[in-house]
């Protein structure tokens, strides 16, 4: 277990002002693996003082020294992989083999491109008489989820610190353990102190006092589009720069002239994964009529193969576990068709759910609208291409997509007409470089690559 258990204020290590802790469990077994301090706003306070603090030395050192830090903090991070990838699976019940791959393996390449960005992006141009630099926005406060917990620690923090802006981070409040491993890792590079900041605690506590407050310049967060609508408008109200990653229901559109097989069976395990507990995850999946009896045994055949304990960990709470129950059996009331798992437990112990595909699904029910953050697969039927592209469209989100053809170009000029934010065509691979984020309710802003940089920066220009 981690060798540090306070928050990380200041470069030092220390318990919550009011002295409360939170426990930490294991959705495997329910069993408390862990305590953690409950930041207050106090603590929150003296984050974001030792961040600002630290702001005019960071902001100042030349990118070459961030991305040398940036690179150290790789290093780290690799070193002690296996331990963060059991405590990711500890506190989140992520299969082992899935927490080491995607849930470390990935961030760690973040951090490492987020190294070489800083070394060669131009935080200075030439633009006719004028000099146009590119400056940290200041003091971040990054508030982050559960359901990948060091990515999403890394999507927000490297950049940040590459821009050159400081940063008080709060994690969720299941996922906490991993944030420390974190934080000793910054520690362990010696960054300044106050450069990087820890604070854990609850939400609607530590998390809104750091969304409040007025020392902080920029707020980056990812979760609830309920919980981003409030803290957006936070933040409109005192014109303070704003980042939001929220969640999504996104189409796995299959064109008829696509490999069916493929496209269901990747399509599947685009949902299993992580337990459906991913906000880009392919919730709906779209087949044109001709073929959707076909697309339906195959994805029966393929929910089969994840098999519950061994494939598809647990979600990550008691609550998030009724939560998707709720709407599963809401989908039997609004009148879909279970043709694989269901609400039933599937083990007598841990929060699981088994993976669960709907046939009969029609655009307006509650599961073809709302996310759900479980391992669940609603297929929609549609009769043409404007009908696929009608249901696509046709939710308040917008963060990502599929679509297979047998033609690239096919696909393509119909993934150009769909409202969202990024699309993989017949099965194209993560990249993290790409820019990621959503169009309509699933958010503001990008992260990834240069653009999730710049969110951090902000422009000067000097004419001469
Ligand atoms: P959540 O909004 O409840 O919590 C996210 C973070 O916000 C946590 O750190 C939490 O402590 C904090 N928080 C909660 N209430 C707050 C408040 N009033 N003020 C400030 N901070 C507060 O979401 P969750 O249940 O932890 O995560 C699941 C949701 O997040 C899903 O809807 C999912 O789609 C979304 N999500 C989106 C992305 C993305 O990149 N778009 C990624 C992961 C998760």
């Amino acid at each position: 277990m981690n060798a540090h258990d306070g928050m990380y204020i200041g470069g030092e290590w220390r318990a919550a002002a009011g002295g409360d802790t939170i426990a930490v469990l294991n959705p495997v077994d329910e069993q408390v693996i862990g305590h953690v301090p409950a930041g207050t706003a106090e603590d929150v306070d003296a984050a974001v003082r030792a961040a600002r603090a630290a702001l005019p030395g960071w902001a100042a050192t030349p990118p070459a020294e961030r991305a040398a830090g940036l690179a150290a903090l790789r290093d780290r991070l690799v070193a002690r992989k296996d331990e963060i990838a059991e405590t990711i699976s500890a506190e989140l019940g992520a299969p082992l083999p899935f927490a080491q791959a995607v849930q470390t393996g990935l961030p760690i390449a973040i951090a490492g491109s987020y190294a070489e960005l800083a070394a060669s992006y131009s935080f200075e141009e030439k633009v006719g008489n004028s000099t146009v630099y590119q400056e940290p926005v200041g003091v971040v406060g990054a508030i982050t989820p559960w359901n990948y917990p060091l990515h999403q620690i890394v999507n927000k923090v490297a950049p940040a610190l590459a821009a050159g802006c400081t940063v008080v981070l709060k994690p969720a409040e299941d996922t906490p353990l991993t944030a420390q491993l974190f934080a000793e890792a910054v520690h362990e590079v010696g960054l300044p102190a106050g450069v990087f900041n820890l604070v854990t605690g609850l939400g609607p506590v530590a998390g809104q006092a750091l969304a409040e407050h007025e020392g902080v310049d920029l707020v980056s967060f990812t979760g609830s589009t309920a919980v981003g609508k409030q803290i957006g408008a936070t933040a409109g109200a005192a014109v303070k720069r704003v980042a939001l990653e929220l969640g999504g229901k996104s189409a796995n559109v299959i064109l008829p002239s696509a490999d069916l097989a493929k496209a269901v069976n990747v399509g599947v395990a685009n949902v299993m994964g992580n337990s459906g507990q991913t906000c880009s995850a392919w919730t709906r999946m779209l087949v044109h009529t001709d073929r959707y009896d076909e697309a339906v045994e195959l994805a029966s055949a393929a929910a089969a193969k994840y098999t519950v304990g061994d494939r598809v960990g647990p979600l990550v709470n008691a609550k998030q576990l009724a939560r998707v129950r709720g709407y599963i059996e809401k989908g039997v009331e609004e009148g879909a068709r279970i043709v694989a798992g269901g609400a039933e437990a599937p083990l007598e112990q841990g929060y699981y759910v088994s993976p669960t595909i709907f046939a009969d699904v029609t655009p307006e029910m509650t599961i073809a609208q709302e996310e759900i953050f479980g391992p669940v697969v609603s297929i929609i039927r549609y009769e043409d291409e404007d009908d696929a592209l009608r249901i696509a469209n046709g939710t308040v989100y917008g963060l990502a997509g599929g679509v297979w053809a047998g033609d690239e170009a096919e696909a393509v000029a119909f993934a150009r007409r769909m409202d969202t934010g990024q699309v993989d065509i017949n099965g194209g691979r993560f990249n993290p470089l790409a820019p990621f984020g959503g169009y309509k309710q699933s958010g503001v802003g990008r992260e990834l690559g240069v653009h999730g940089l710049t969110e951090y920066l902000q422009t000067k220009s000097l004419q001469f």
